[in-house]
């Protein structure tokens, strides 16, 4: 406990790591005094700065995706844990907003447009110490995962979103779903046919029951009874990317051809430099086929 400031001396500062018994490392001895150095690094780069490009017009159609997560744990033991999880896809309506007072706008005029152009999504995961009875929850999240993509506030869209990436239906030709990782029997030869929802494993010893949506491979991360928070991390990165293809699913469908031409060239933009668009390597390798397929060569 440090002593208090007096009428003649400074008060003590008490060291918040000072106490600790850490490795005798100079590294570790640097990264404690840094931790409690409050001086500001000066920038060691100089930030490269590009000119912003002229001309060109703007985009016609913009849409906006984001996720919040929150964990929520009780006090009491045994510390029972759920992950809520939201998220929402806006439109930009430019239209709307020009008619706003760009300086002040009114916040009914700002609802009453969020309203018109936002859709938005929520849903809870058991991560530990929780369970719905006569269900592991490794079953409980892969059916949550499954019912939550076909939320009905939302009309299912994200599902049919899912399916028409994973299924490639937005070519003529389609395509079977590539063999994944059974959630039963752990064997890589789980598949459905040509735009199922549900099925059944091929493998005679298992025969489990398969959602599509266990292509995504969430049961990979679980164990029997309990889930990492990265589940409701990588769920809301999913449910991101899917609602953001669901708004380019529906002008695909409607104007295919504007969509080639014009409407969707800030579809790589979308995507993060090393090409991933979220942690679902199956919603990566279809959504890149997409692209592929958007911009051959
Ligand atoms: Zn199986």
């Amino acid at each position: 406990m440090p002593y208090r400031e007096g009428s003649r001396l400074p008060g003590e500062r008490a060291s918040r790591l000072g106490h600790l018994e850490v490795l005798k490392s100079d590294l570790v001895r640097q990264l404690c005094e840094r931790f409690e150095d409050n001086t500001v690094d000066e920038p060691t780069t100089i930030p490269v700065w590009e000119p912003l490009p002229l001309g060109g017009s703007p985009l016609p159609i913009v849409f906006g995706v984001d996720g919040s997560l929150q964990v929520v744990t009780s006090e009491a033991p045994p510390h029972m844990a759920l992950a809520f999880v939201k998220t929402a896809l806006l439109a930009v309506d430019q239209y709307a907003l020009s008619r706003l007072d760009k300086d002040a706008p009114h916040p009914f005029a700002l609802r009453d447009i969020l309203s018109k152009s936002a859709q938005f999504h929520a849903t809870v995961f058991p991560l530990r110490h929780v369970s719905v009875p006569g269900m592991r929850n490794y079953d409980a999240v892969r059916q949550i995962v499954f019912e939550s993509l076909k939320d009905p506030t939302l009309e299912g869209e994200p599902f049919e979103t899912l399916k028409w990436l994973i299924y490639e239906k937005w070519s003529e030709r389609g395509r079977n779903l590539a063999p994944f990782q059974c959630p039963h029997c752990e064997q890589e030869v789980a598949t459905l046919p040509y735009d199922a929802d549900e099925g059944i494993c091929p493998n005679p010893a298992c025969r489990g029951k398969l959602f599509v949506t266990d292509f995504l491979g969430f049961h990979q991360e679980m164990a029997p009874d309990s889930a990492p928070e990265s589940i409701a991390t990588s769920y809301m990165m999913v449910h991101e990317t899917l609602l953001l293809f669901t708004a380019v699913r529906y002008f695909w469908q409607q104007q295919r051809q504007v969509c080639k031409r014009r409407r969707v060239a800030s579809l790589h933009d979308w995507s993060g430099k090393n090409g991933s668009f979220c942690r679902s390597p199956a919603i990566d390798r279809a959504a890149c086929a997409f692209r592929v397929d958007l911009h051959p060569g």
